[in-house]
């Protein structure tokens, strides 16, 4: 393990098409020295047992261009608020996997959205998430820690706010295992304003009374297409979208963040890639 902590870490999410040991690879080529992957498909239920000549190669690359830390994102199929009996079965099994695979890995870090009441209430919702984790954690005995990533706030998706997030954790028995990704997208068109400095630190003054700052572990940072408090989620290039320069500085020079690994999610297109937006994030 690294602990250069004085080194900011920015990293971008990439592809483990072809081999997973190829996203490091990918990882290295545009300058990251952190970075986030899904383990596998993460449009469908099916997945490939992880090959263990792979692994190696992973483990390998990671340790020999000092990246760290590496993140997995959940699949986009499991719902663990969802009230339907069999999909929050299958979403809990789920979970289970890739805490497993992320130990394999050697991931320190798998991220989590809380999911979808689908109408069924947030408080029944939000209860459901937490047995989920429990189950889980206590079932899949690592040292993986699961981290609850912040929402758009969209119709029925639990965990737009803060203080959900922070009712969740406090009431995960493995309090070492459980801690909090910001999504700064996400804060925005959910309905936190990061556009000024001093709004910027109100926020994590909220963050730290709800849910702690040292639980918060990684920043998506990711800039938004959608208007602020829109509870719409479409991602855009640092700078470009609603939230600005302005805020994105804001969060790149508070000390309280200074240790807290930055990964991108932006779009990549022909106005820039993951090369341009990192390289303005450590210009900033
Ligand atoms: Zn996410
Ligand atoms: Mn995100
Ligand atoms: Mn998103």
């Amino acid at each position: 393990m690294i602990t250069d902590k004085d080194t900011l870490r920015v990293g971008t999410h990439v592809s483990i098409a072809g081999s997973i040991d190829k996203a490091v690879d990918r990882a290295v080529s545009i300058g990251c020295n952190t970075f986030q992957i899904f383990s596998r498909n993460p449009r469908s239920w099916r997945m490939k047992e992880l090959n263990m000549d792979e692994v190696r190669k992973f483990k390998e690359k990671m340790i020999a261009h000092e990246i760290y830390p590496s993140v997995v994102h959940m699949p986009y199929l499991p719902n663990l608020a969802s009230p339907k009996k069999d999909l929050y079965t299958r979403s809990i099994e789920s979970l289970k996997i890739e805490l497993a695979r992320c130990n394999v890995l050697n991931v320190p870090y798998l991220v989590t959205h809380l999911g979808s009441h689908l109408g069924s209430g947030e408080r029944s919702g939000i209860e459901r998430v937490i047995d989920a984790i429990n189950e889980s954690l206590t079932e899949v005995d690592n040292e993986v820690v699961l981290l609850l990533e912040n929402t758009s706030g969209y119709k029925n998706d639990v965990g737009g706010r803060f203080d959900e997030i922070g009712y969740v954790i406090d009431r995960v028995s493995d309090e070492k295992r459980i801690g909090f990704c910001l999504d700064t997208c996400h804060a925005f068109t959910a309905g936190y304003d990061i556009r000024t400095d001093q709004n910027v630190s109100n926020i994590l003054e909220e963050i730290e009374n709800t849910i702690g700052l040292d639980k918060l572990k990684i920043i998506h940072l990711n800039d938004s297409k959608e208007e602020f408090n829109s509870k719409k989620d479409i991602h855009e290039h640092i700078g470009l979208g609603m939230i600005g320069l302005n805020g994105f500085k804001a969060i790149l020079k508070d000390n309280r963040l200074s240790k807290v690994p930055f990964i991108l999610e932006t779009p990549i297109d022909e106005r820039r890639d993951d090369l341009g937006n990192i390289r303005l994030v450590r210009l900033l």
